[in-house]
């Protein structure tokens, strides 16, 4: 009897992506892949620690596993593990513990422990993930949705913001080599998939630690200039790739953005003219207190940059609100000069403490009631800016890649995104799902989606 394996994913598109690669890995050795909610002979939760809220999360996972399937194997992997390996060693629900650098071997672990179960204790690979170094391949993923696909090429982050767990847990920056990128990119393309995304911890870091031959750099890490040149040569490679019609990238940092690199990347027709560029805030003073690596007037440019190569791009971000020992005055600094940069979209969080950061442990927390009224303000700015935006498509020929049907007030509609990452809607079966067409905008709608 083939046996069964469920997986739970929290966090991010980097877990959702190891959450692929490991069922793909299950199902090669021979395992059946079942929805969580089913009974399995073994669970896994790949587990988050961003917030405090996240830690809780995936000890409930793992709880919930357990109480499914009493004789089930549970493994909890990934940052929480990595970060709380010692309370989760108490954990009677959870079985093995797999960190960080270890998900490749979720096959092997789980068998010798199913080889041994009788009396066998608990098993964990819990590395030092600080001391990591190289870039643990995990193979291939097929991770994505209809006809997008997301895809990891880089682990780790060097910036330690104030508020972040994730470098204590996911360890310096290590690239992944640019032959399995493409390698990976050429499968996904043989799978159908159009338009790939790259994701990562921390993707304006990809090639930092790649070393050239023969170069004999003093530092352990590279400047940005030699960076982008690693991760250009990434995306023309994927470009190239026959079948991929367009490559979106993940959130980026300011600091990316040099003029040749907006030049070079806007020469390459597949990218898509969507960037994320993480801002947190629009004050200097917090961008200060978070550990920021650049402040408003820097950040301002680099969207006037983007905006010089790109027609109309959707420049997108995310902003933290409340962060402790954000006045009136901060947030109304904050405020101001987000509404200067006409974000098409905005992603507003209220800040979560999360306990072992600098910034859990600052004095001047800011009282929730204070934190609700200041992100209700951005999310109202959100709302105004994503209809401008879409407003702003009118009338101009757009590419839209086309998704899937579904129900909608208007009956049974077609949904898809253009390059900008618009959400367009159309009668059904006005087009193929999967198919790419130039069409032309008639309507904006308050929610900041377009229709034909
Ligand atoms: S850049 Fe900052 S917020 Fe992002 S992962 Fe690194 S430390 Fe965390």
């Amino acid at each position: 009897m083939k046996k069964r394996a469920a997986l739970h994913n929290l966090g991010c598109k980097v877990n959702a992506y190891e959450t692929e690669a490991m069922a793909r890995k299950l199902a090669d050795a021979g395992y059946e892949i079942v929805p969580f909610d089913e009974t399995a002979d073994v669970y896994i939760v790949n587990t988050c620690t961003v917030t405090n809220m996240a830690d809780r999360k995936s000890r409930q996972m793992l709880h919930r596993a357990k109480e499914k399937n009493s004789e089930a194997v549970v493994v909890a992997v990934g940052c929480y593990v990595q970060d709380a390996a010692d309370a989760l060693r108490e954990d009677h629900s959870v079985d093995l513990l797999i960190g960080n650098d270890n998900k490749a071997a979720v096959v092997e672990v789980i068998s010798e422990f199913m080889d041994e179960k009788e009396g066998a204790k608990k098993t964990e690979m819990v590395g030092s993930i600080a001391a990591s170094r190289s870039y643990e391949e995990l193979g291939m993923a097929d991770a994505g949705e209809h006809t997008r696909a997301f895809m990891k090429i880089q682990d780790g982050c060097n910036q330690f913001c104030s508020y972040c767990m994730i470098p204590y847990v996911r360890g310096r920056v290590r690239s992944r080599a640019s032959r399995e990128i493409l390698e990976e990119a050429k499968h996904l393309a043989d799978l159908g998939y159009r338009e790939v995304v790259l994701t990562g911890i921390h993707i304006s870091s990809y090639g930092l630690d790649i070393e050239a031959p023969g170069e004999n750099r003093q530092t352990p890490f590279a400047d940005q200039a030699e960076t982008n040149t690693y991760l250009l040569e990434v995306i023309r490679g994927i470009a190239g790739i026959e079948g991929i019609e367009r490559v979106r990238l993940g959130s980026l940092e300011p600091g990316i953005m040099t003029e040749e690199f907006v030049r070079a990347i806007s020469e390459i027709p597949e990218i898509c003219p969507q960037f994320h560029l993480s801002m947190q805030s629009g004050c200097d003073a917090t961008l200060e207190r978070m550990k920021r690596k650049y402040r408003t007037r820097e950040y301002a440019e680099k969207c006037a940059l983007l905006r010089k190569y790109f027609d109309n791009p959707a420049l997108t971000t995310d902003i933290i609100v409340g962060f402790p020992g954000e006045t009136d005055e901060e947030f109304a600094e904050s405020y101001s000069f987000t509404e200067s940069i006409r974000f098409a979209h905005t992603h507003v969080f209220k800040y979560s403490k999360r306990t072992g950061t600098a910034a859990a442990a600052m004095k001047e927390q800011v009282p929730e009631n204070i934190k609700k009224v200041r992100s209700g303000r951005l999310l109202e700015l959100d709302r105004k800016r994503q209809e401008e935006y879409a407003k702003s498509c009118l009338d101009r020929e757009i590419e839209v890649l086309w998704e899937e049907e579904k129900e909608s007030p208007d009956g049974r509609i077609l949904v898809g995104h253009s390059r900008e990452y618009l959400e367009v809607q159309a009668p059904a079966g006005s087009f193929e799902p999967g198919s790419l067409s130039v069409c032309r905008i008639r309507r904006a709608n308050p929610d900041g989606t377009v229709t034909l």
